[in-house]
């Protein structure tokens, strides 16, 4: 069974073996168990049912919450020669009962429906289509733990009292251990066989900015834009008018930017994902409404320009980026005001303490001066046994320096003002500002005013953060986000304790960069021909109207790169091209590579025949192999003979009828003189058809008489 799985990955989508897990999964749910499946995004769910779903008579169900999202699967899962369809209520009705009816004839092998569709239509598809297993996607929005809890979920519990018999799959990317125990006992699994993923993308960099102020940010941005030019990348905004604020300020800076946020109109949001998707927009500035459906793999960088509420979500979103498993960044800008805000929001969101707590572990990784990898791998339960080396932290290790004097001052500014205070105004008084306020409260006249003026505000805002985390203060949530010294700090204050800080190192975008921008540097050879390939793919993806990672990832790409391949053949044996793309796509790689190598491009000799023989065997013609190869048919016939005289299969009945052969037959036997010309002008068949036909007869004879 493995073989025929692992030929289906083949063929399918080009790939030659599985990921951890994916054919643990694919065989239990073959021999009809029941199974849960948690990988982190990217981590090749989707092959987990699929595979199943082109090996099991039947078909195969796929719960998806998002129409979108079915839609784009479906498309890829066309391109790659799987029958598929999707059933939603935003398409006609004819066409969902014309695909109930065609998957009763065996017309489809999966079958994407969105939750609610399936409780409504569980007669009709239980009457009409034999269903060999069910796939619940995004399984985590059954639980009320979840960040995405979604009330039809709940129903879906249905499907195993209905089709006690029929094998469900449930696949999240989000589960904290809560949320995992929910998901199998809430669709009522049988004793599931679970694969619980590790949910490290060390592919992912690691990167937190704090306060980088607004010039910083756009500055950060404006690099990941060039850096990545031909790729494209997500800002994460908290509200809508951020959203558009970024969007404004990145399109004044002449980058192709769109905007995407719940306020605006279902269409301009659709035409906003199209663009970014199909690769004519280089960012989105998006509100967290956006992503959830894009399974685009060419995502090169995330950046959040606010705190996430929680690390189930950020994970989620900066699992966006580097699907296809090459390098990508995630950078966190991190200003204090934005856990102000999210307190507000957890306090009144009817669930503040799981959410206050979820928020506590979000800010801990902010401030985190240890490995920031393993700071989200313990969240979801997982022990890791070294740094990662791909975090800020990791990279630049930071020196620690005795800091108590500096958490006196700031202890003691905060003990002068009783506390009536928050972070800024705190940075404020120790360095001595101007503004207004200052004034108005007097702040000028207290001892502290101005001692902390040797720093810089950034560095002040780093410090006493980490005073907060090393729990010199605590800050009264209730109380509009004042300090409070707590009884540790007030021993620091006293001198009866020590206590040390990270050094606070300014990034490169405060520091001036010094090392020349990525998109200044001389392009590799590589990089050129990936950049030449990449131009290939847009223009077919213009051409076929779907997105250009469905004509092939940036993995196939970079494979091809390093592999080069020269013809068909050869790409076949390239990561992540399948039969059927290697046929529609493949000629027009070929042709870039073979220019970029300075190779002749047109008729290839050596390779003639091979090529004329994969394409021959998917399906098209004697006379469109011919176009396509700007060859003449008789040449492809030729091919044809040749490989069949090789010993390779070939269906003569495609190119001879029968009739056609008889008559050769009897000619041949008649008088093998002047054959070829007494065919054609007799019987008007062509030379070239005469000879398959003579090859034909001759395999024939020899195949019968040995
Ligand atoms: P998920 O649904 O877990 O987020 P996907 O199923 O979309 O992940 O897979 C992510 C990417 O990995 C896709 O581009 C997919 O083609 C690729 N992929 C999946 N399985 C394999 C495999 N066995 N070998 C190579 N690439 C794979
Ligand atoms: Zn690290």
């Amino acid at each position: 069974m493995k073989q025929q799985a692992l030929s289906a990955l083949k063929k399918y989508y080009g790939y030659s073996s599985f990921r951890p897990g994916q054919w643990e999964v694919i065989s239990h749910a073959l021999d009809g168990h029941d199974t849960l499946v948690l990988m982190p995004t990217g981590g090749g769910k989707s092959m987990c049912y699929q595979i199943p779903a082109m090996l099991l008579n039947g078909v195969t169900l796929v719960v998806s919450p998002l129409i979108a999202l079915m839609i784009d699967q479906v498309t890829a899962l066309r391109a790659n020669g799987m029958p598929a369809a999707a059933i939603h209520s935003n398409q006609d009705e004819r066409i969902n009962r014309d695909i109930i009816d065609r998957a009763s004839k065996g017309g489809y092998q999966l079958i994407y429906i969105s939750p609610e569709r399936l409780i409504a239509d569980f007669d009709i598809i239980s009457n009409s289509i034999e269903v060999s297993l069910v796939a619940i996607d995004e399984a985590h929005c059954i639980s009320q733990w979840g960040h995405d809890f979604r009330p039809v979920y709940t129903s879906l519990r249905a499907i195993k009292e209905r089709w006690p018999d029929i094998p469900v799959m449930a696949l999240t990317a989000t589960a904290d251990r809560l949320t995992r125990g929910d998901i199998a006992v809430a669709l009522g699994l049988r004793h599931p066989y679970a694969w619980i993923g590790s949910f490290d993308r060390p592919n992912i960099s690691l990167e937190v900015l704090p306060d980088p102020g607004k010039r910083g940010r756009l500055r950060v941005i404006s690099d990941l834009i060039r850096k990545y030019r031909l790729d494209s990348g997500i800002v994460y905004c908290l509200s809508r008018k951020k959203t558009e604020d970024m969007h404004k300020a990145l399109s004044d800076l002449g980058f192709r930017s769109v905007c995407y946020h719940a306020g605006m109109s279902a269409s301009d949001r659709e035409a906003a994902q199209k663009a970014f998707v199909d690769g004519t927009a280089q960012v989105v500035c998006a509100t967290i409404a956006f992503g959830m459906g894009i399974d685009k793999s060419n995502i090169r960088w995330v950046v959040h320009n606010n705190l996430p509420s929680n690390i189930e979500s950020y994970y989620q979103e900066i699992g966006r980026a580097g699907r296809d498993g090459l390098p990508a960044e995630a950078i966190l800008f991190y200003n204090y005001g934005d856990v102000i805000t999210r307190r507000s929001f957890a306090e009144s969101s009817g669930q503040p303490e799981i959410n206050n707590e979820k928020l506590d572990f979000m800010q801990r990784y902010a401030e985190s001066t240890v490995c920031r990898r393993r700071i989200l791998l313990s969240y979801f339960s997982e022990e890791t046994t070294c740094d990662c080396g791909n975090c800020d932290n990791c990279r630049n290790p930071r020196g620690k320096f005795d800091g108590t004097i500096l958490a006196q001052k700031a202890l003691s500014a905060v003990i002068r003002i009783n506390s009536r205070e928050g972070i800024s105004m705190v940075i404020d008084i120790l360095r001595a500002s101007n503004r207004a306020e200052i004034f108005s409260k007097r702040y000028d006249q207290i001892r502290t005013y101005g001692a902390g003026r040797d720093l810089g505000s950034r560095q002040w805002h780093n410090y006493i953060l980490q005073m907060i985390q090393l729990g010199l203060f605590e800050v009264a949530y209730e109380d509009n986000f004042h300090l409070r010294p707590t009884p540790l700090g007030m021993k620091v204050v006293k001198g009866e304790q020590r206590i040390e800080l990270s050094v606070f190192q300014e990034t490169a975008y405060n520091r001036g960069r010094k090392e020349k921008a990525p998109a200044e540097k001389k392009r590799s050879q590589e990089e050129t021909l990936l950049d030449r390939l990449k131009e290939v793919r847009k223009d077919i993806s213009a051409k076929e109207n779907v997105p250009a990672y469905v004509v092939f990832s940036d993995a196939t790409l970079t494979d091809m790169v390093r592999k080069q391949p020269k013809d068909l053949d050869e790409i076949r044996q390239v990561s992540g091209v399948g039969e059927v793309k290697s046929v529609k796509y493949g000629r027009s790689f070929i042709s870039a590579i073979r220019k970029f190598l300075g190779l002749k491009t047109g008729r290839q000799a050596g390779t003639s025949v091979k090529e004329t023989l994969i394409l021959f065997n998917s399906g098209m013609s004697a006379e469109e192999i011919a176009r396509t190869r700007e060859l003449s048919v008789s040449t492809i016939c030729g091919h044809i003979a040749q490989a069949a005289e090789s010993g390779e299969p070939v269906d003569f009945r495609r190119l001879v009828t029968g009739q056609q052969l008889a008559t050769v037959k009897r000619e041949m036997d008649k008088d093998p003189e002047n054959l070829f010309k007494r065919l054609e002008e007799v019987h008007g068949i062509p030379s070239h058809i005469t000879r398959l036909a003579m090859t034909e007869l001759r395999l024939g004879t020899e195949a019968s008489s040995s």
